[in-house]
């Protein structure tokens, strides 16, 4: 009975992923999305907990480590969660997703001894020792990408000829698993040198990449910690770690190649390239040339956007960094009381992770049909009358489309040059995410509104009031 109840509440946890992560995909329903698929979880581990038996009938006893783990845990992931501000979601997203693989690994270090040695098949052996290398890929190439992130490893470090060093790392973990599998390495003392060459990996993999670059490689770590978690749920045969293991595991990897596209770079491109490095990054009056560029007030642009009939609002990181997002709402609804028409232009990778502008401006009760994805909003440009980008950058740069020598060429941007009227809000000249200077800046119709994106949002507010 116990057992049925079990693959019951398995089959009804998984269902709860799925359900979850379908509704993840929109804003309007992600928290309940969220909340589904964490009921399900809480429900696969209860279930694990209470109802599992093992072949000799005996039930889980030590209730005392598990609950006090669990305890632990939520505490410090509920104190983490309720603390992070959103800008620095990408790196918790991060650590979160490294102890995923740690534990991953750890099942590999935990389990190998009752079968390597001891009779365990090529295909339980291969998925523990799978579950071991990538657990442990994923767990310190996500620790090196939180301390990158997090602002405690500023330099992307390349070795000399890393690119060979990593290969020559990758032959080493298939060679060793190969032979561990095929009973020429004996002694366990190579397994556990197998979860240390793969833990030199992850960080040897991560430290190289930098600049923009960073999201991507978060969530093809997390995708890796989804087939990591995957492989034990395989070892254990059970079905609520396997569909959680390859939900995380695909959704990482569509994401993964979502986030490429929007770059317009390949994988392989992210991994051995050197986006981000500033070898190529130019800062302001990099060239030698002193550009020109105009400067309007508060109150010329309250003027500016009262006689409007068409607003495109561009939100960028800088909004995210001013918390600005309650106050842009606040302007966009007193335009819209004036009969001016607002939409919010959301670019796939604005901010600091994938959906970020569309997390923030939802905090804000935006309406979700105001945000326009890229290609939908670049067609609409030509027939606004005010582009006013705020605390965005690389994501409007022109280069990405006129500078083959620029480190973004390539990446689609929002073409906001063919607006009438551009406004860019940010606190000085200074460069954004890639390190590169923005042509846009010096653009005939542009005029930059600079201060800090809140103090600048909150006095055009009060200015457009009293129009
Ligand atoms: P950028 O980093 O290009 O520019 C943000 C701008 O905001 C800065 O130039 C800064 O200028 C300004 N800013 C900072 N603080 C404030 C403030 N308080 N008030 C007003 N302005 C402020 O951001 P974008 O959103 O345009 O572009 C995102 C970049 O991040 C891209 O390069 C993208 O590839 C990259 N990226 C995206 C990821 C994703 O998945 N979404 C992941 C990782 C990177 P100033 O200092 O002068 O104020």
């Amino acid at each position: 009975m116990g057992e049925y109840l079990l693959e019951i509440s398995y089959l009804i946890a998984s269902v709860l992923y799925i359900l979850g992560l379908k509704m993840l995909s929109g804003p309007k329903t992600a928290r309940k999305g969220n909340l589904y698929a964490a009921f399900g979880m809480a429900l696969a581990i209860l279930a694990t907990i209470f109802l599992y038996v093992d072949e000799e009938g005996n039930k889980l006893q030590n209730h005392i480590w598990i609950f006090g783990g669990i305890a632990v845990g939520s505490v410090v992931g509920w104190l983490a969660a309720v603390r992070v501000k959103m800008t620095a979601m990408p790196q918790m997203v991060s650590i979160f997703n490294g102890m995923g693989g740690a534990c991953a690994a750890l099942i590999g270090l935990i389990e190998f001894p009752h079968y390597f040695g001891h009779g365990g098949s090529i295909l339980i052996l291969l998925t523990i020792f799978a579950g071991l290398v990538i657990g442990s890929v994923s767990f310190s190439g996500s620790v090196v990408a939180f301390a990158k992130l997090n602002g405690n490893m500023n330099k992307d470090i390349r070795l000399p000829f890393y690119n060979i060093i990593n290969t020559l790392f990758i032959i080493a973990i298939f060679a060793i698993t190969a032979l561990l599998l095929v009973g020429t390495l004996t002694d366990p003392m190579y397994v556990y040198l197998l979860a240390l060459i793969s833990l030199a990996y992850g960080v040897l993999f991560v430290i190289p990449i930098g600049g923009a670059d960073m999201p991507v490689v978060i969530s093809l770590l997390n995708s890796f910690t989804g087939m990591a978690a995957a492989f034990g749920g395989f070892l254990y045969g059970n079905m609520a770690m396997l569909t959680g293991g390859i939900l995380v595991g695909s959704a990482g990897t569509i994401l993964t190649v979502v986030m490429c596209n929007a770059m317009n770079r390949s994988l392989t491109n992210v991994i051995f390239g050197a986006f981000g490095t500033g070898g190529a990054a130019v800062g302001p009056g990099g060239s030698g040339v002193e550009k020109s560029y105009k400067e309007i007030g508060v109150s010329d642009t309250a003027v500016l956007l009262n006689y409007s009939q068409s607003v495109v609002i561009v939100p960028g990181y800088g909004l995210a960094v001013a918390q600005a997002q309650h106050v842009i709402h606040e302007l966009e609804e007193l335009l819209e009381e004036r009969g001016v028409s607002v939409k919010y232009a959301i670019h796939p990778v604005a901010g600091r992770m994938p959906g970020h502008m569309n997390v923030l401006l939802a905090e804000s009760n935006v309406e979700y049909d105001k945000l326009v994805e890229m290609e939908d909003i670049n067609p609409e440009f030509e027939t606004t009358d005010v582009v006013l980008v705020v605390g965005a950058n690389d994501v409007v740069n022109p280069a990405a489309k006129n500078d083959p020598a620029s480190p973004i060429y390539g990446m689609p941007i929002l073409e906001v040059e063919k607006a009438k009227n551009i406004i860019i809000n940010k606190r000085s000249m200074n460069v954004g995410y890639a390190g590169i200077d923005n042509e846009l800046f010096y653009h005939e119709k542009n005029s930059m509104l600079f201060g800090d994106a809140k103090s600048v949002l909150v006095s055009l507010v009060a200015e457009l009031k009293t129009l």
